[in-house]
């Protein structure tokens, strides 16, 4: 079982749930477009390097499809695919007036220089740079992608096609970027963690935390959380993993990863490894890295109460099936990590209005959505008696089949 089937299966529940006859869901399921593309660029060392990139476009019924570029070795057209499908029903969960994409390279950022990393990123955007367009397709940052490579594709984009800072979003400030972008998913989490506790009456001041990834996403939602009064005790990252029962002290370990590249040997704290922060004795677990870590058998041993899926496709069906049986609360990838792609949806609103916003009218409005995406969630769940999950894939997808059928085929 892999994050391929997981997001079939989640699919499936919530049709059935929609009574959607099987011609509609293969509608539903199959992509619009799908690209891969050879690009080829010279290493540094004159060597040539091929690569595959990949452009899945899953579905516009609600508007232009959305979502990232991936940079990671295990990319590939399966993933990437799921992925995209994924940014259908996200978007359509906040209801924000998308579709779904989702791209990426098969390649370790970390392995290339920084011209090389641009070289790629230029080579790819060539291959693809007439399927994509503001009112097309929209790429935007994923795990292994910056604001710098956001800007290099861009600026590629703008040599075919003029000035059209509204083609990707997550761009830096100078270059037509927004307030708030890159604190967007973790901002997201954090007030779905809110919304989510207070909902169950439990209080999130003091609450125990445990995250998996101190990236773009986990750093940032461990801040607000900690900010929020939460104890962040364990952390992981690619390198390795801290913990102090008495809570981390965020601010410190960020200065200490960036000086240190990796959490690991933060001063205070004990070693921890992947398998002993899942499985740690937390209120609250942030899967906020890969796909497909909570496995059937990590599902047996967790110990948290609630689980709010920060990564993208972190948990396998059987898994799911076993930490609902337990009575945890698991809050969906589709809404809980949707605060980056609502903030992409500002960020290019102001570059089509040519208009900019403060951060705190990024944030009001971040907020705004986010809590009545969780709100309608929550309402679906209870009325329907079904998992978070089952009900964020009932809404979207519910919201993707009306439009599909309104427009006619
Ligand atoms: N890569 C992010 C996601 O998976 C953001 C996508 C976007 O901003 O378009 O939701």
């Amino acid at each position: 079982m892999n994050t391929i089937e997981a997001a079939l299966y989640y699919f499936n529940q919530a049709a059935n749930h929609l009574e959607l006859s099987a011609p509609v869901r293969k509608l539903l399921l199959t992509p619009k477009r799908e690209l891969k593309v050879q690009i080829a660029i010279p290493l540094d060392n004159g060597e040539v390097a091929t690569f595959i990139g990949f452009r899945i476009q899953h579905d516009d019924a609600r508007g232009p499809m959305k979502g990232g570029l991936r940079y990671h070795p295990e990319v590939d057209a399966d993933e990437v695919t799921t992925l995209a499908q994924l940014m259908t029903w996200k978007t359509a969960v906040v209801d924000l007036p998308y579709g779904g994409a989702k791209g990426g390279i098969g390649v370790d950022p970390k392995s290339l220089s920084r011209n090389e990393l641009e070289r790629i990123t230029r080579g790819f955007i060539d291959a693809i740079h007439d399927t994509i367009g503001p009112d097309r397709d929209i790429p935007a940052p994923d795990m292994g992608t910056n604001a710098q490579v956001m800007a290099w594709a861009v600026n590629q984009y703008e040599k075919y096609h003029g000035f059209s800072p509204a083609v990707i979003t997550g761009k830096p400030l100078e270059l037509h970027g927004s307030q708030g972008r890159e604190e967007a998913t973790g901002r997201g989490v954090m007030i779905i963690t809110k919304a989510t506790f207070a909902a169950l009456h439990r209080p999130l001041s003091g609450a125990k935390v445990a995250l998996q990834g101190f990236g773009n996403v986990g750093y940032f939602a461990a801040a607000f959380l900690h900010e929020a009064g939460a104890k962040i005790l364990g952390v992981t990252d690619v390198t390795g993993g801290v913990w102090n029962p008495l809570g981390l002290d965020v601010p410190a370990l960020k200065k200490w990863a960036a000086e240190k590249g990796s959490v690991a040997g933060f001063p205070g704290s004990t070693p921890l490894t992947n398998d002993e922060l899942l499985r740690s004795d937390v209120d609250l677990l942030i899967p906020a890295a890969l796909g497909g870590v909570l496995t059937e058998e990590i599902a047996r041993d967790v110990r948290a109460k609630v689980i709010i899926e920060a990564a993208n496709a972190p948990t396998l069906a059987v898994a799911d099936e076993v930490l609902n049986k337990k009575g945890i609360v698991v809050v969906p990838d589709i809404l809980a990590n949707a605060g980056g792609v609502t903030v992409s949806y500002f960020e290019w609103v102001q570059n089509l209005q040519q208009f900019r916003w403060d951060l705190a009218k990024i944030r009001g409005e971040l907020d705004r959505i986010m809590t009545a995406g969780f709100d309608e969630v929550w309402r679906v769940s209870r009325e329907r008696k079904v998992s978070l999950r089952t009900a964020a894939y009932i809404i979207g997808i519910g919201r993707v089949a009306r439009a599909t059928q309104l427009a006619g085929y």
